[in-house]
């Protein structure tokens, strides 16, 4: 107790966040990991072969880059090394029968894969892809916000204000979806 200000048990990112914070703000703190590396499921290492990186649980990192953390530390993480590294053909799954699917940047190539296996499912993602700039504002208002009863009421205010009770609707149903 008399070594530590404060203690983080496991060295994921949401703890080396919070020892960082309060390490600049002068407090002793003290991250405990039992695993061999740090970062928890946000790491990128060669879990397949040798020179091939892979993220291992957490790839798609916007939030965090768009975080208030980031954005106060974002010159003091670059010191040490953080890159992100955007992509095109972000993910793919490949199945036992030797074919694949994989999620694009670009629509019509995203399209054009889904449609080998169903063109329903296509014409869905077109829909779904069209339909998210209007839910967008939505979604990461409240990925982004603190989970307290007031934020949340404020979010859902929003969401009537400009969508009404049908689209909120929609949005609860995308949501739990
Ligand atoms: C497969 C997968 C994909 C994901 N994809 C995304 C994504 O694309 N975008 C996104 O934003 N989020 C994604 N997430 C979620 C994101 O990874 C987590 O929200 C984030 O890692 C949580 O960070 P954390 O620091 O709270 O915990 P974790 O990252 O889970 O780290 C916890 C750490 O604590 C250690 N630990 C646990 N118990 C103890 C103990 N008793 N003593 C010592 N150490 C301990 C663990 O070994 C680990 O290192 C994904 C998660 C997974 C699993």
């Amino acid at each position: 107790m008399s070594e530590f200000d404060a203690i983080f048990v496991g060295a994921g990112h949401n703890s080396l966040a919070c020892a960082a914070h309060l390490a600049l703000k002068g407090w002793k703190t003290g991250v405990f990991e039992r695993g061999a590396t740090i970062g928890g499921a946000v790491q990128t290492r060669e879990f397949t072969l040798p020179g091939f990186r892979h993220d291992f649980g957490a790839m798609n990192l916007s939030l965090f880059a768009g975080s208030a953390f980031h954005r106060k530390y974002a010159n003091e993480l670059k010191a040490q090394g953080l890159e992100f590294a955007p992509v095109a053909d972000c993910f793919a799954s490949a199945f036992p029968d030797g074919r694949w699917f994989g999620v694009s940047n670009d629509l019509e190539k995203t399209a054009a894969r889904i449609a080998a296996f169903s063109a329903a499912d296509a014409a869905t993602w077109r829909r779904l892809v069209a339909a998210f700039p209007a839910e967008a504002e939505h979604l990461f208002r409240l990925l982004g916000s603190p989970m307290s009863a007031r934020a949340l009421a404020g979010t859902a205010w929003n969401l009537w204000r400009k969508k009404g009770i049908a689209g909120s609707l929609d949005t609860g149903r995308l949501l739990l979806s």
